[in-house]
């Protein structure tokens, strides 16, 4: 008889990049109605583009307020996009809520294996 084999624990990095994924397809489900939040045109390909972007602030990388749907130029070649995703977002959210974001910007949070399970539970559903 073989021994039934033992479930191999996924990396903490691979269950982020798990993570990230399955937030991003749901931030671009939750938007699907609207335009990109960087331009508000019309984009064939969109990606799920954070206000305040994921290297600085580890503690707002899975917040709902801080990611949109956003077109993949806007969001890859544009480096003024954030201009436009400023002024959309404040009509999107709100100011307060914006600033919020932006005192945040250098927050860490390391993301622990059950809270990055979960995460990938609630946003898969
Ligand atoms: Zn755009």
């Amino acid at each position: 008889m073989s021994a039934p084999k033992k479930k191999k624990l996924k990396s903490l990095p691979s269950l982020l990049g798990d993570a990230q994924k399955v937030f991003n397809k749901w931030i671009r489900l939750r938007d699907k109605d609207e335009l990109c939040i960087a331009c508000g045109q019309h984009h064939e390909d969109y990606d799920a583009g954070h206000y305040v972007p994921q290297g600085p602030s580890s503690f707002l990388r899975f917040h709902e307020m801080n990611c949109h749907k956003e077109g993949k130029s806007c969001n890859a070649f544009d480096k003024f996009h954030l201009v436009g995703y400023r002024k959309n977002l404040i009509k999107k959210i709100g100011l307060e809520n914006v600033e919020w974001l932006e005192e945040n910007r250098r927050t860490v949070k390391r993301w622990s294996r059950i809270e990055l399970e979960e995460i990938i539970k609630k946003y898969k559903s």
